[in-house]
């Protein structure tokens, strides 16, 4: 799905990293090598003007490593725009680790990569990302203390993805307001693509309410558990973007809304967890609001983990973090009107409102 955005043999014809097509000025960009332990990972730290790069780690079988090279790059320029919108003290950063998560995945492996963390002295700080589970950050920890997203037993804030999912849950009901003049979501069809950490957690809310869930995943396993679990109808056609659905959630991978797929369309408002929903950010946007169809950008409503990892940073409380996290609600609305009044995308809107925060302080910075 990362190959969506620009092909194999597209990206190998640029410079290899300032002149990918993906490079935003990111700051720094660092490849680690471990022959011992089979490590092959990219940091990636787009813009600290706001504080140091918190971001996830992901562990994905890439096709190749110009992929990973591209999803890090927009990952973590991601990032930068999400804690800036969220009004974190926080810049951007993400890390790749090029490999199957399910068979390459060891402690050692984990450890080595906390290593090449700790020398970058707290300029990036990790979390978890696909791939990565709450004891793998208890590993790194063991090595440096840039990590975040540790188990409560240990002092951190735990697993973020539940206040991602509830934060997400806040982001869609926004959504179904502005479109539907309703933020309830009972008898609203959902199709909600990946049923992962964050995924799952959505259909658990959506079926709280009342919503008509659909879900699809390429783990047949995880299908049947959740299918069973919160009693969600399995996806069973062969082409997702065709169902006629109210509001269509991505909790996967990125680039979901692309050339193939974004005409076929049939759901009235985008809301999900996966980061990088659009491909081509302006050109897609620009498509979604010509057709009518409410995009609830991602980095705004998927902030709900952020603020988590954050709090073990800056010690606030639960309380604290599901209060911030709720008002992605307001923020969702109010971007949603601004986008309306002038007459620009959703997710422009919320870019503007980020990078102004990030002008602001870069002049305060240089006084
Ligand atoms: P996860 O690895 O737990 O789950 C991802 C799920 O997507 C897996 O079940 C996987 O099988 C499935 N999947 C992968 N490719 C698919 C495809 N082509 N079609 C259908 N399903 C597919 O990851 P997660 O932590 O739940 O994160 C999901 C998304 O949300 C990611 O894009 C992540 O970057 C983003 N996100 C996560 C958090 C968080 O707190 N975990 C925070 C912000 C954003």
């Amino acid at each position: 799905m990362v190959s969506d955005i620009i092909n194999a043999n597209d990206l190998k014809k640029m410079d290899p990293v300032f002149g990918q097509v993906s490079f935003d000025n990111h700051e720094q960009i660092v490849f680690c090598n471990d022959k011992d332990t089979g490590l092959k990972a990219i940091i990636g730290i787009h813009n600290t003007v706001l504080g140091p790069a918190l971001g996830g780690t992901r562990m994905w079988q890439y096709n190749n490593e110009w992929e990973a090279l591209n999803d890090v790059l927009r990952l973590s320029r991601g990032m930068t725009f999400k804690s800036a919108i969220t009004g974190l003290n926080l810049g951007g950063g993400k890390a790749v680790i090029i490999g199957d998560a399910k068979t390459q995945k060891t402690p050692e492996l984990m450890k080595r990569f906390g290593e090449f963390v700790h020398s970058l002295s707290g300029r990036y700080i990790t979390a978890e990302d696909v791939g990565m589970e709450t004891a793998d950050m208890d590993l790194v920890r063991e090595v440096t203390p840039y990590v975040t997203g540790i188990s409560e037993s240990k002092g951190g804030a735990g697993n973020p993805s539940p206040i991602t999912a509830y934060g997400v849950f806040m982001g869609m009901k926004a959504a179904a307001k502005y479109k539907f003049g309703s933020e309830i979501l009972e008898d609203r069809t959902v199709l909600v693509q990946g049923i992962g950490h964050v995924g799952e957690s959505l259909v658990e809310h959506l079926t709280n309410e009342g919503a008509k869930v659909i879900i699809t995943d390429i783990n047949q396993e995880r299908l049947q558990e959740v299918s069973q679990k919160y009693d969600a109808s399995i996806y069973t056609g062969n082409d997702l973007f065709s169902e006629e659905v109210d509001i269509y959630a991505p909790c996967a991978l990125g680039a979901t809304i692309n050339d193939d797929t974004i005409n076929k369309l049939k759901a009235k408002v985008i809301a999900g967890a996966a980061n990088n929903q659009l491909a081509i950010e302006e050109k897609h946007g620009a498509i979604l609001q010509e057709r009518g169809i409410v995009y609830a950008p991602d980095f705004l409503i998927n902030a709900g983990g952020i603020i988590n990892v954050y709090a073990e940073l800056e010690g606030y409380d639960k309380k604290e973090i599901m209060r911030k996290t709720e008002n992605i609600y307001n923020t969702t609305l109010e971007i949603l009107s601004n986008a309306e009044t002038n007459k620009i995308t959703t997710n422009r809107a919320a870019l503007n409102i980020a990078q102004s925060r990030i002008e602001n302080r870069k002049k305060e910075n240089s006084k």
